[in-house]
């Protein structure tokens, strides 16, 4: 059987954190579809349709990731009408575990079922955050490391506007 997983964030923007956690997960998923959702808690500095092109455009060399936009739904109705059976989930520390592990529950009230997976994320990408990297933009800070090259003149570019 096909196992096919959902990966949903705001991702505000795409970063190598969210990149290289994909790139271990495409390994072992067969299918895995790239949520852009719009998290009603969060302010944007990417706008929605921003937010998918910059994933589409970083994610072109992942095969078996397909980016999909949804905004304002449940993940779980997200799982299902993509025929998922599995969330991915990223954890970078104890922060995102507390969080993590609270919508993981809740979650599964809505459906046992589905299973959420977690990938810890490697100690190099274990600090990069879509938050702090919009804060080293808006000084003039060095992204290189921190996101693939478009999101960078993105950025630029967006905090010229
Ligand atoms: P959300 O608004 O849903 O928290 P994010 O775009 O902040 O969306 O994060 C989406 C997922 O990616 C979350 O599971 C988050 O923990 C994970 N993530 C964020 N940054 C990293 C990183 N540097 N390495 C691995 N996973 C990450």
């Amino acid at each position: 059987m096909m196992s096919t997983a959902i990966f949903p964030g705001s991702f505000d923007p795409i970063t190598n954190g969210h990149l290289k956690t994909l790139e271990r997960a495409s390994k072992l998923f067969d299918k895995i579809y790239f949520v852009v959702l719009t998290n009603t808690q969060k302010k944007y500095l990417f706008d929605q349709s921003e937010r998918v092109t910059l994933a589409k455009v970083c994610l072109r060399y992942l095969d078996n990731v397909e980016v999909v936009s949804r905004t304002a739904s449940l993940t779980v109705d997200v799982a299902h009408e993509l025929k998922a059976d599995f969330i991915l989930r990223g954890l970078r520390n104890e922060q995102d575990f507390s969080y993590e592990r609270a919508i993981a529950a809740l979650n599964k009230t809505q459906d046992p079922t589905l299973e959420t997976v977690f990938m810890l994320a490697d100690p190099t990408e274990s600090y990069i955050s879509s938050s702090m990297i919009k804060e080293i933009a808006i000084f003039g800070g060095n992204l290189k490391e921190l996101v693939p090259q478009e999101v960078a003149q993105a950025l630029q570019q967006k905090l010229l506007d």
